[in-house]
């Protein structure tokens, strides 16, 4: 790999290992270095406080998290929606946090209501939508955060 090829880092959602890897190899479905499962798996990955920070700041591709609760409706109405979104963008980390469980990560990002969608790039926060959305509208909505925040 010459010093120009474009690469990203990738965080495994499997083992959790950084993996480094040219971009262009995104769409052959990579595997992970370490665990030698698959890197993008296109399906919602569940956080925990563990592991939350790294995926959230150390991947370079989106991140779109739902916090959400089992004892939440709205939340159980979106979540075939959100499976859905992420099967079809296999270039975007999906992940959902459990607010009932992860209390503190409810509060460290200042959850009100749920279910709560928040888009990351970088570890940076993009934007935030709360109520339950379908599939077209979530894809929609990241699509337009990422085109606002210039990517
Ligand atoms: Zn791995």
């Amino acid at each position: 790999m010459s010093a120009d090829t474009p690469s990203l880092h990738l965080v495994c959602p499997h083992c959790h290992a950084v993996n480094r890897l040219p971009s262009a190899r995104l769409p052959e479905g990579p595997a992970c270095g370490q665990c030698h499962q698959a890197l993008l798996t296109g399906k919602p990955l569940d956080l925990t406080v563990d592991i939350a920070e790294k995926h959230i700041s150390r991947n370079e591709l989106p991140v779109v998290v739902d916090f959400w609760a089992p004892w939440c409706g709205p939340c159980r109405m979106m979540t075939p929606a959100f499976a859905q979104a992420a099967a079809e963008m296999p270039g975007i980390r999906f992940a959902k946090i459990n607010t009932q469980v992860e209390t503190t990560l409810g509060q460290r990002f200042g959850i009100r209501s749920i279910p709560t969608l928040i888009l990351f790039v970088g570890g940076r926060e993009i934007q935030r939508q709360a109520g339950a959305m379908d599939a077209v509208s979530i894809q929609r909505w990241i699509a337009q955060g990422l085109s606002q925040a210039g990517l």
